[in-house]
């Protein structure tokens, strides 16, 4: 899939294709129609934020469709918005 990465703080992200996710157990994989970037973004990008590692792709605010569930999820299906 694509994506924008942050492959070092303070540099330029650069959209380049990443490896497809898989759901956890409990959780959702979600196709991305849409993403905001705010300032915990920024920190992240700066390097101020200890739990992001490198390589990071930033956007936490999304918008998008269901496209895989785990195994574990029951009020959630593939297609939900
Ligand atoms: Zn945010």
């Amino acid at each position: 899939m694509r994506a924008a990465l942050i492959e070092e703080f303070g540099t330029t992200p650069v959209v380049t294709d990443v490896p497809e996710p898989a759901p956890r157990p409990d959780g959702v994989v979600v196709r991305v129609q849409a993403t905001g970037l705010c300032r915990s973004d920024w920190h992240a990008w700066s390097g101020h934020d200890d739990g992001v590692t490198l390589p990071h792709v930033p956007g936490h605010e999304m918008v998008g469709v269901v496209s895989e569930v785990g195994r574990d999820v029951r009020r959630v299906a593939v297609g939900d918005r």
